[in-house]
């Protein structure tokens, strides 16, 4: 079992879906975590009674937000060792209707906020000489799908930067990893669920199974299988493996 106990995770847009599966992972292994996202009442919620759980408000998409978030973070619980790269959204429409807006909303979520978090722990992990990021990506970072111009190339994006973060930190006892996971049971997920059912009047089990199937075991995937990952490559055991895009689909390419 990987013990973290004495380490501070930050895990973004943390109250919900893989991120708060991935919360509750870290903190279960003995991590202090702190979980963020837009609105304190949903991630307090998320918190309840829980000890060394906290809730941290923070907009991705924010330069002076994340600043001030990791500032106040490690105020409360000390520089952070673990980062889980986890806030995104998922807006989809052929290349052809996608509009400027939409496509700068998903970058500003998805990529700028990556970078900016990913900028604002480094040091925290350099003066410690030890870290582990983790960037929850997507099968659409590794390929192009219809429809998802904006999302696919955030996420390959993200990629991108995971590697780079791997060759710069190297030798530095800092690890940088993406997850690909298909279609997780997530409020994402649901909502394309809904975005489905609208669109085709299909009943929900079909919508689902519209996506599900597309996971080569066909099925969806549960948010804690993604976090088996984020908890297993922040053990010292994961510590060589470094700028790799781990794929969570039931099966292969
Ligand atoms: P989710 O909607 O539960 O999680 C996304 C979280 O990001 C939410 O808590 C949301 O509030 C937060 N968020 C959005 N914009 C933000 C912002 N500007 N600042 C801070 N927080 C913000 O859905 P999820 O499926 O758990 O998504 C988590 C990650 O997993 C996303 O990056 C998503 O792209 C990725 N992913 C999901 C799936 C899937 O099928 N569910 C598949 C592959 C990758």
């Amino acid at each position: 079992m990987t013990d973290l106990s004495g380490k501070h995770a930050l895990v973004t847009g943390g109250g919900s879906g893989i991120g708060w599966a991935s919360a509750q992972a870290l903190r279960a292994a003995g991590a202090t975590v702190t979980i963020t996202g837009r609105r304190l009442g949903v991630l307090q919620e998320a918190v309840g009674e829980s000890t060394g759980l906290y809730a941290q408000v923070m907009d991705v998409s924010d330069e002076a937000s994340v600043q001030a978030a990791m500032v106040e973070a490690a105020k409360r619980a000390g520089p952070i060792d673990i980062l889980v790269v986890n806030a995104g959204i998922a807006e989809t429409a052929p290349t052809a209707k996608t509009s400027l807006d939409m496509w700068r909303r998903v970058m500003a979520t998805n990529l700028d906020g990556a970078f900016l978090c990913c900028r604002e722990v480094l040091p925290h992990m350099l003066a410690s000489g030890w870290g582990r990021i983790i960037s929850v990506a997507s099968v659409a970072g590794l390929r192009g799908a219809k429809y998802t111009a904006a999302y696919a190339a955030s996420k390959h994006g993200l990629i991108g930067l995971t590697r780079v973060l791997s060759e710069e930190c190297m030798g530095t006892g800092i690890t940088a990893n993406a997850l690909c996971p298909g279609f997780v049971r997530t409020p994402i997920v649901a909502r394309s669920v809904q975005a489905i059912m609208a669109r085709s009047s299909m009943p929900a089990a079909e919508a689902e199974a519209a996506l599900s199937g597309s996971n080569r075991h066909g099925r969806l995937i549960e948010p804690e299988e993604v976090a088996a990952w984020v908890l297993h490559l922040c053990a010292d055991a994961a510590g060589s493996v470094s700028g790799q895009t781990i794929e969570i689909t039931g099966g292969q390419a």
